[in-house]
């Protein structure tokens, strides 16, 4: 969403003068964050970087050496590899675990979260006495088409006889929609507004080449059996 806002901001057709930003959960590049510094000149405070999922809406959060630091008395966070085994501090982890300590009424323990994390092995300089590492994982679900960037958020893809409907980019300008339906009877009448109100999305964003099909397929799933309801081309999350 950053992005997007960035290069609105860029190309003068953005009017707002934000004071803060404060972004959680997505990979931030350092990129990104000098082109937000740049095009956004009315910021007084540094832009705030934390770290969140659904499961636990305050896991970690950035010190000024750009190091994230683990709310160790809310979570414990552990970098584990393919079979949930710890790995040692200096090495990249193949996801992580999450146990919320702060949850009694629907308790998260050891809970995949498929971010790959890489802990430090010295103490953080700013002093904090929280472990610190680095996010590697997730790159953000933008969706890209040519020159252009959509947020997953642009798509109403919502229909009352689907459980969950998801649309998958398979090549840059192929996408195709997969549904969890309630109503077997007529597919067809289901799937065709949702392939209509994406295909306008796409039109308004002068992206009139695109190709939305309709798939029999289930909805994909990640491997830590995440659903994501907007798949980009070489999503890894
Ligand atoms: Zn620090």
């Amino acid at each position: 969403m950053l992005e997007i806002l960035t290069r609105e901001k860029e190309a003068g057709r953005l009017e707002i003068e934000p004071k803060f930003f404060k972004v959680a959960g997505e990979t931030f590049t350092a990129e990104l964050r000098n082109r937000v510094e740049k095009a956004f000149p009315s910021l007084e405070f540094r832009i705030l970087d934390t770290y969140a999922c659904t499961e636990c809406l305050f896991m970690a959060f950035e010190c000024d050496c750009g190091r994230q630091h683990v709310l160790e008395d809310w979570v414990i966070l552990e970098a584990v590899d393919e079979n949930n085994q710890p790995v040692r501090d200096g090495e990249l982890s193949t996801t992580a675990l999450l146990t919320v300590l702060s949850n009694h009424v629907q308790p998260f323990i050891r809970y995949n979260i498929g971010d790959r994390l890489r802990f430090y092995r010295d103490p953080c300089p700013c002093g904090s006495p929280f472990r610190s590492f680095q996010i590697e994982g997730r790159q953000a679900t933008v969706v890209r088409v040519g020159n252009v960037t959509l947020s997953p958020l642009a798509f109403d893809l919502e229909h009352d006889s689907a459980q969950r409907v998801q649309l998958v980019q398979t090549s840059e300008c192929v996408f195709e929609v997969r549904a969890d339906l309630l109503d077997h009877e007529n597919p067809d009448q289901i799937f065709e507004p949702i392939m209509q109100s994406v295909s306008e999305v796409f039109a308004k964003n002068g992206l009139v080449d695109v190709k939305v099909e309709k798939s029999n397929a289930p909805p994909h799933l990640t491997a830590s059996g995440k659903f994501h309801e907007v798949i980009p081309l070489k999503c890894d999350a």
